[in-house]
Order: structure tokens, then sequence, then C-alpha cells
């Protein structure tokens, strides 16, 4: 059997590591397991969201509503667009695999930074496209522009903030590449964490109705990160209608479940929680921004969830997460992005008190 000849260059998508697995094989108990490696939500799942999905269990049976139409009438409201604007997904992830699916064919060029969300490169490889990446790990609107016209890529990605750095680009720094690039060119801003950039400083807010205007710009965001539905799999792209229904044929019907959107739906009732879970972050990253300086080394000024540490060459970043593992701390190392660094995701007080005792033990 020959398997499509594009499938040779890709590397499977390494997840954050999962809590049962340290459980079973250094017999840690579950409790004492901290697991800062996804980017998920430390205040876990909204209560009124795990409510309304327990309530409505017994209509598992049912395919949902397949226009969406409840949960795209509450991002209707949200962004102030319409519900033509908007293709909801199993998780964003899967807006981005329609968005390679319509557009690329073999040996197109796809253009995103030097370190930047590793699904980006495997979807464009599935169909066979290059992959162009800017010098920088920041999104530096120069280079951007330069590899641009160097390569006429098929595809853009911003990713802003940018995972797994935790950087950001501001809405005018987008907006100049944006105007650099030609009609012909899909830009793609993917806002997973944008409600941490706006939350912390408004240079870097972008939203769906700044980048509506232009036919070949879209928006992607995500119930994963700051909404804490990552398990329930609900993400969007939003952009001028007929984009959006050329992504529609990529779609399968019913492709998020019935419970799903009833999460979806009942997380965009309750605002408040995405405020108290921001407010729990900007309190506790503080602390990690202040045990890097303690500790003599640096991080990346984060707009995410999460935090970047960049270890000297003294420090290796796979032995610290090998040695942080076997204490039952799971984060992120990031040597497979070439870098000497690991990603943390900030937890609850408790959790980051934890990781600080444990990165400490396990440095002496
Ligand atoms: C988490 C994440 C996504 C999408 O996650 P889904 O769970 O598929 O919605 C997209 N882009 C980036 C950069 C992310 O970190």
């Amino acid at each position: 059997m020959k398997f499509n000849d594009a499938l040779k260059d890709i590397k499977i998508y390494e997840a954050g590591k999962p809590i049962e697995l340290v459980v079973r094989e250094f017999g840690i108990a579950p409790q004492d397991v901290v697991k800062l490696a996804s980017n998920e939500n430390p205040k876990g799942c909204n209560p009124k969201v795990a409510k309304a999905i327990a309530d409505n269990a017994h209509k598992a049976f049912l395919y949902p509503d397949d226009s969406f139409y409840e949960l795209k009438d509450a991002l209707v409201k949200r962004f102030e667009v319409t519900d033509e604007n908007i293709i909801i997904g199993a998780g964003s992830d899967q807006v981005l695999e329609f968005i390679s699916r319509a557009l690329l064919v073999p040996n197109d060029k796809v253009l995103m930074s030097k370190v930047t969300f590793a699904m980006y490169e495997i979807y464009a490889k599935q169909m066979g496209a290059k992959i162009v990446r800017t010098p920088s790990y920041q999104h530096k609107v120069e280079e951007f522009i330069h590899a641009y016209h160097e390569h006429n890529p098929k595809i853009i990605y911003l990713c802003t903030p940018n995972n797994p750095t935790g950087d950001a680009t501001s809405k005018e720094d987008v907006l100049k590449i944006i105007d650099a690039v030609g009609k012909d060119t899909m830009i793609v801003v993917d806002g997973a964490y944008m409600e941490y950039a706006a939350a912390k400083d408004e240079a870097y807010r972008i939203t769906p109705n700044d980048i509506i205007g232009f036919k070949n710009v879209i928006y992607l965001g995500t119930f994963s990160k700051a909404y804490g539905l990552g398990g329930m799999r609900v993400g969007y792209g939003i952009g001028n209608s007929p984009m959006i229904s050329e992504l529609y044929k990529m779609r399968p019907p019913f492709n998020i479940s019935t419970l799903s959107l009833v999460a979806g739906i009942e997380a965009c009732k309750d605002e408040e929680f995405v405020r108290d879970s921001i407010a729990l972050h900007t309190q506790e990253i503080g602390r990690y921004e202040a045990f890097a300086k303690e500790n003599g080394f640096e991080y990346i000024e984060s707009y995410t969830n999460f935090i970047t540490y960049l270890f000297p060459d003294e420090m290796n970043s796979t032995d610290i997460s090998d040695r942080l593992f076997r204490e039952g701390v799971i984060i992120r190392n990031l040597a497979s992005y070439g870098m000497n660094a690991i990603r943390i995701t900030i937890g609850t007080q408790k959790q980051n008190d934890r990781f600080f005792e444990m990165f400490k033990k396990v440095m002496v």
C-alpha cells in the first residue's frame, strides 16, 4: 500500500502529555499532578457550562442543529458581524484545515514566522505545499513583506498572540502586512489567545471587524483557551461572506457535537467567567516573571495564558522538562521548535506554587 507522498515529510503533532501518563509511569497520585502544558484554562470548566452539558446529556442521540444558529447568533452579537461571516469548526484547528484544503495545491507556498503554531505546517504539508518561514519568531512587518515578495505564498499565517512564544503583533503591524499583500494571498489572523492580549494592551486587540472588509483575510477564534472548553472542541472563523461560503464546501455535516454546541452557546452567555479567568492570569503571571529574574534567565513578554522561559546554554530545556515530568509537573519543552526554552501555562495559585517548588528542586 502506498500512502500519499506528501505524508513522508510530516511529523505527527506532539500534544501536551496527559495527566494519565504521569500517573501510570511514575505512580504519582492524580491530584498531585500539575498539568501546565496545553494552555488550558486553570479555572477549569465554567460551572454554568458544565451544568448545561449535564442538563442536555439526554440529547446525545440527536445530531446538532447543523446551522449552529444559536451559537452563530451569539458570535454575531459579540463581534457585530452577520451569520454569513461565520464558520464553526471542531476547534479553530478544523477551520485551519478547511482553509488549507480549500486553497492549497501541491508546491504552493505557505508563509509563517520562524516559531509558531505547529499545525499550520502540518495542514499545509498534507496538501503538498512548501513551508517558508521568516527569520524571527516575532512577526516582523518587514520580514513578512520581504518574504511575501520573494515567495508569493498562497497563505500567510499571522498568529497573534503567537503560540508557543507568547509575544504578540500590534493591530497596526497586522494591518501593515495586510495592506502590503495582494488579494490572491489568504491571510489568516489566528487569535486563539486574543482575549488575553486585548486585556493587556489595547494596541494588540484585533477584532473580526478590523479585517472583515478585506476579501482575503480571515480571523480565527476558539473556546478552548479563555473560555475554558478545550475538551469540547469549538472554534470559529470569521471573514467576508464569499470566502466563508467557499470554506463551507470543506465542512462535514454536524462537525461539532450536540453537547459541544450547548457548551459554546452557554459559554457565550457568561463573559464574567472570561474576565475572572483573565484576572486570575494577570495576578499569577507576575510571579513567573519575578521567578525568572530571581533565577537568572530570560522570558518572553507574554500576551497569552502561558509564559516562555528562555534558558542560557548551561540549562537544558529537555533535561529540565524531563526532571519536572518525573515530579508530576507537565510543561512544554520547546526543543522541537529549535529553542532552548520551555512554555508553561499559567495555572492556579496552588499549581504555580508547585511549579516553583519543583523547578527549584530539579535545579539543584
Ligand atoms: C489552541 C490553539 C488553536 C486552536 O485550538 P482549538 O482547540 O483547535 O480551537 C489555534 N491556534 C493556536 C495558536 C492555538 O494555540
